[in-house]
């Protein structure tokens, strides 16, 4: 079944067109990552599909409900984290949590069942009674999930759900979205493409509102221009190497994307990770012999989501 449909969306804001012709549509089941730049567009499109803001045109539908046509049916099938989550820092997480219950229409013995069964989940189980504001920007995270699953609903939005938290509280979140994503339908933006690869079955990538990308990362990697990834390693037994000159050099080969310099290299060696839509290894080849350097090392090396996202979101 269908959890998610959208056709041809797009909004404007004034002038500006914030999402254009947008389509995709989310298997019951899925966990997708949906990325893109600042400003592309995600919180605007999560917006739409959650019925918060309407779009200037184009469908939306969550589980075949149209989302314009019937907001409230729509939301009752969902779990909406927004980008700022708009969590009041003056209740108790208890408080808060059977206040949003109460609003999603449930009884009192549901509530408290809800609550104390999302709680344990969420790991927020013994600090039910805290006040919101004491709370750390890990745990309050923590609620706003709560709050987006306290209904139970079959598909949750998450907008940057890990933004902001430190690496050990990203884990933790990182966990429970998989932990969610056995039983629902997930979509969640993000900028930490590592997350991603680790989290999602599949990827939307989006640049000024519009798609670019659709797929298991594997496979937009694999179909990617930018897909060829080379390690390399220079040594400079004879000449002295600029690192920095060197990296221009490599940089003005044909195909060339992106080149880091990597780190931990032994002394006395330059090395690289080069992103390519070419095989580059000939010219490299020839380039160290022009610059009279020893190439030490050049592997190949599968692609990475950072290297295609950045080339199908430059400006
Ligand atoms: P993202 O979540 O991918 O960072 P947004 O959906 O928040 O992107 O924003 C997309 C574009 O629309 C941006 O250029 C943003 O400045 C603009 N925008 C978002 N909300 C509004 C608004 N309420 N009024 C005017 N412009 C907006
Ligand atoms: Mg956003």
């Amino acid at each position: 079944m269908t959890a998610i449909s959208i056709e041809n969306l797009h909004k404007r804001y004034g002038e500006h067109q914030a999402v254009r012709n947008l389509s995709f549509s989310i298997n019951e089941g899925e966990v997708v990552g949906f990325l893109g730049p600042n400003g592309a567009g995600k919180s605007t499109t999560m917006k739409i599909l959650t019925g918060f803001i309407a779009p200037s045109s184009g469908q939306a539908s969550i589980r075949g409900i149209n989302v314009l046509e019937h907001p409230t049916e729509a939301q009752k099938q969902i779990g909406y984290l927004p980008e700022n989550a708009p969590i009041y820092s003056d209740m108790r997480i208890r408080e808060y949590l059977n206040y949003i219950a109460k609003i999603r229409g449930m009884g009192r013995s549901e509530r408290s069942h809800a609550i104390d069964k999302i709680a344990g989940q969420c790991g927020i189980a013994d600090r039910l009674n805290q006040p919101i504001a004491e709370l750390s920007k890990g745990y309050k995270q923590r609620v706003g999930l709560a709050q987006a699953l306290i209904h139970n609903p079959p598909i949750v939005i998450l907008d940057e759900p890990t933004t902001g938290l430190d690496p050990n509280q990203i884990i933790e979140i990182r966990n429970l979205i998989r932990e969610i994503g056995k039983t629902k339908t997930v979509i969640l933006s993000t900028h930490i493409l590592s997350e991603v690869q680790r989290t999602c079955d599949r990827v939307i990538i989006i640049h000024q509102g519009e798609l670019v990308a659709d797929g298991k990362v594997a496979d937009i990697i694999a179909e990617s221009k930018a897909g060829l990834q080379y390690r390399t390693v220079f040594s400079d037994d004879k000449v002295s190497i600029n690192a920095v000159h060197l990296q221009e050099k490599l940089e003005e080969l044909q195909g060339v994307i992106q080149v880091q310099l990597l780190p931990n290299i032994a002394e006395g060696q330059v090395g690289f990770s080069i992103s390519s839509t070419e095989d580059i290894r000939r010219s490299i080849f020839h380039l160290s012999l022009e610059q009279g350097i020893a190439l030490l090392e050049l592997s190949p090396s599968q692609g990475t989501l950072e290297a295609v996202f950045h080339h199908l979101t430059e400006q």
